[in-house]
């Protein structure tokens, strides 16, 4: 496993990462939840992702039971929680970014997690309704209170975050130390684009969501319609409209894969490989429903010494898709 820093911060991260969104307390049993963290952390793993949304709370609860029965070192791992979309029915302060919800939603997550501190925190989603301000003062009252350690944003804007960092230098509080995107070979434009400033002038990280574009760029929807996949768990169609509704990326992801096996690999394998190819990517956030594909998958950093600049030209070619660089 290779660790990298998480931006400019001193945390070291696992270039590969683990997290539980749709699978834990929902689509696998608690189990082979177990038999995956174990995979995971056996492999170098040292970060695992969660969301106070995920389940509703559930999958915090199942992988802070998991831990604790493994007695591993504390210090050993990283774990995240995620504060915007609530736990609960969402009646006012029960959701957003307001002092009060990032407060009990903090408490609330440490609770299911069963630990004394969160690694790393996020805002799931930036907050229109709460002052910037609020919002910088609760993540740092967090922090001096030990309860987090590291916070961040997940799906804001480059001029939010800025935002963020603005008022956390007036005030001298911390500011984020990481962004949470989806990131993968069909969602470019904040990694590439956007955030250029941010990691130039901020060195902020970045923990990467959907690597595989929710299991696209495994290969398995080519000419093919599996059943037993996230696509299909019921109130997921609009994942599924998403992530199969414009063929031209199943056309795309048919020639990947044909260069995978002309290189001699795997599809998911150079997909989760070109994502951490790019030295702002921290780490990349996997996700698995079964051993076998988070086994498939750890084997992805082999796949780097194939992304020569000829075979990162020809993705380029089959994917059409390349953010244009602004001219600073
Ligand atoms: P991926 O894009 O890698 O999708 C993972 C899913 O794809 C698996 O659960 C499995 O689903 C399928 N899959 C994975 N590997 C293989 C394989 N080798 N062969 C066949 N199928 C495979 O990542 P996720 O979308 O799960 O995102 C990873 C993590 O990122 C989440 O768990 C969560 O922690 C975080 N996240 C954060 C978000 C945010 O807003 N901040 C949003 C979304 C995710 P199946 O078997 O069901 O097809």
């Amino acid at each position: 496993m290779e660790y990298r820093r998480l931006g400019k911060s001193g945390l070291q991260v696992s270039v590969l990462s683990f997290g539980t969104w749709v699978t834990f307390g929902k689509q696998i049993d608690n189990s082979l939840a177990d038999q995956l963290i174990s995979t995971a952390y056996e492999a170098g793993i040292n970060f695992f992702d969660n969301a106070e949304i995920y389940a509703r709370g559930k999958s915090e609860t199942v992988l802070g039971t998991i831990l604790k029965s493994k007695e591993w070192p504390r210090s050993s791992y990283c774990l995240s929680s995620k504060v915007f979309f609530g736990y609960e029915e969402g009646r006012p302060n029960q959701i957003g970014l307001s002092r009060k919800h990032i407060v009990e939603g903090c408490h609330a997550a440490l609770k299911r997690l069963q630990v004394d501190y969160i690694d790393l925190f996020y805002c799931h989603r930036p907050d229109k309704n709460t002052p910037i301000e609020e919002t910088v003062w609760a993540m740092n009252t967090l922090i001096q209170q030990g309860k987090i350690l590291y916070w961040g944003t997940s799906e804001w804007s480059n001029d939010e975050i800025m935002q963020a960092f603005v008022v956390a230098e007036r005030y001298h509080l911390i500011g984020p130390s990481m962004e949470q995107p989806q990131y993968n070979m069909f969602e470019r434009t904040k990694l590439e684009k956007d955030y250029l400033l941010l990691f130039r002038d901020y060195g902020l990280g970045t923990t990467i969501w959907s690597p595989l574009s929710s299991g696209l760029l495994s290969g398995k929807y080519i000419d093919a319609n599996p059943t037993n996949t996230r696509l299909n768990i019921e109130g997921m169609d609009w994942l599924k409209e998403r992530t199969l509704g414009d063929s031209s990326k199943l056309d795309k992801t048919k020639a990947l894969y044909e260069l995978a096996n002309q290189l001699g690999t795997s599809l998911p394998k150079l997909s989760i490989a070109w994502c951490v190819k790019n030295k702002h990517v921290s780490t990349a956030i996997l996700g698995a429903s079964k051993v076998e594909q988070l086994k498939e998958n750890l084997g992805a950093l082999e796949a780097l010494p194939l992304l020569t600049s000829e075979v990162l030209e020809t993705i380029e070619t089959i994917l059409q898709n390349k953010p244009v660089q602004p001219l600073y």
